[in-house]
């Protein structure tokens, strides 16, 4: 196990960057000292991301796999098009999508639209951004070719049937997750190898969702369900599905076996950690750590835990979320919750709570889940994180509650009709007017 020692750039002065540009010629010494076993693991320290070094590098795999889906979807607009026409319009599509990249740390970013800018690969483009941005490529010594079919492997492993458990999540989740990374305390004492496991494990961490619950799968006798004994059958799924793809792709077979091995654990454990059914046992370790005022991040369990609960609260951050796109979500995770109570109804199963779309409503679904489930999570970890961010989460928690509470139910309806046809790409030329 290496300990390569790497001093944190905590912001962008240029003190910081030199120290940055000091450390990457360090980090490239050891390198051709210790040829053999270069990478890994658990004692890096902090790989801070955006030195404008970084960001210049980071332009060009970007603009590479963009052109690449160019290319790969150009014969879909062909027909109505012009060649000159469409070639110019993905052109501004490009653009416009590297150009909204460069607020993927703000927390109104827009997924939907920067999906539909990346013609409905966001996950790909998004974490190969942040992989580019941090530096992990170089850090880590990855294959960019086998970490760009490893992102596309994990897109299409992803049921695009799925109202919500979709790449779409993945690309969002993965999205705040960089946001909670960003924060000044995880900034500050993350390692490379943490940012490289949280990035991973939030882009692979519903892989392959059937877009049922476990309960679901326990009572139709599902052979995942036997398999992981009713246990958090869906979250052993997505682990054992993203190691299944990480040594398909070959994307970590140059790592020492051991640290593959750490890596792909401890994957699993964050990924397990997502698993609803588990919330209060997690809560109270948190609120305990709270009270005691003994999470100290340079600890590397600590940290683990801190990971743990960052995804927690990415995974279900939606009600977090700025209400246009906040309420977006509520209808596609209806929708999905509906689907699964449709099929229960016409295999003469009891309906599971909340899949009855003739005795639910989005609101009364938003509130309950807001009010015991997101509330008590985020008030929690704006105690951990006393930052700006949180009071933004906070405040539009408390709003879009209060919208679902006393918006009448004509005007949500209506908000659902308005959106729910917007998956078509938007017209470029009006975008920023
Ligand atoms: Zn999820």
């Amino acid at each position: 196990m290496l300990d390569v020692q790497l001093r944190a750039q905590t912001s962008y002065t240029p003190e910081r960057q030199r120290r940055s540009e000091g450390d990457e010629r360090r980090v490239g010494h050891e390198r051709t000292q210790r040829r053999q076993h270069a990478h890994f693991c658990t004692d890096f320290r902090p790989l801070q991301s955006r030195t404008d070094a970084v960001r210049s590098e980071a332009e060009q795999p970007v603009r590479s796999v963009l052109s690449f889906q160019k290319n790969l979807h150009s014969s879909h607009y062909s027909r109505n098009h012009t060649h000159a026409t469409h070639h110019t319009l993905d052109q501004e599509y490009i653009g416009q999508a590297k150009c909204l990249l460069r607020k993927v740390g703000s927390w109104s970013f827009d997924i939907f639209l920067f999906d539909r800018l990346s013609n409905g690969k966001s996950l790909v483009d998004l974490t190969l951004h942040l992989f580019i941005d941090y530096g992990l490529i170089k850090l880590f010594r990855l294959d960019l070719l086998k970490l760009r079919q490893f992102l596309v492997m994990v897109h299409e492993a992803y049921r695009r049937q799925n109202p919500y458990h979709n790449a779409l999540h993945a690309a969002d989740v993965t999205q705040a997750m960089y946001c909670y990374m960003q924060e000044p305390q995880l900034s500050e004492s993350l390692t490379s190898c943490d940012i490289l496991l949280g990035l991973l494990a939030a882009a692979t961490h519903d892989l392959d969702h059937p877009g049922v619950n476990q309960t679901f799968l326990i009572k139709t006798n599902h052979y995942l369900a036997s398999l992981y004994q009713n246990a958090s059958v869906l979250e052993n799924h997505h682990w054992k599905c993203a190691v299944s793809l990480l040594r398909e792709s070959g994307l970590l077979s140059h790592f020492p076996s051991e640290d593959r091995q750490n890596l792909e654990e401890r994957l699993g454990s964050l990924i397990l950690a997502t698993d609803i059914s588990r919330q209060n046992e997690y809560l109270s370790q948190f609120r305990a750590h709270l009270d005691r005022a003994d999470l100290h991040l340079n600890n590397s369990q600590n940290r683990h835990f801190i990971l743990q609960m960052a995804l927690k609260c990415a995974d279900i951050c939606n009600p977090c979320r700025p209400w246009h796109i906040s309420k977006l979500w509520s209808h596609k995770v209806t929708d999905e919750f509906f689907s699964q109570g449709d099929s229960e109804k016409r295999q003469n199963l009891d309906v599971s709570i909340l899949c009855d779309r003739n005795a639910n409503t989005v609101a009364k679904i938003q509130i309950g889940f807001i009010s015991f489930v997101v509330e008590p999570l985020f008030l929690e970890w704006a105690r951990f994180s006393d930052t700006p961010l949180s009071q933004i989460m906070l405040g539009h928690m408390t709003s879009n509650k209060y919208k679902w509470t006393h918006l009448p139910q004509e005007d949500l309806r209506e908000n659902h009709k308005q959106h729910s046809g917007s998956s078509q790409r938007p017209n470029a030329v009006g975008f920023y007017s």
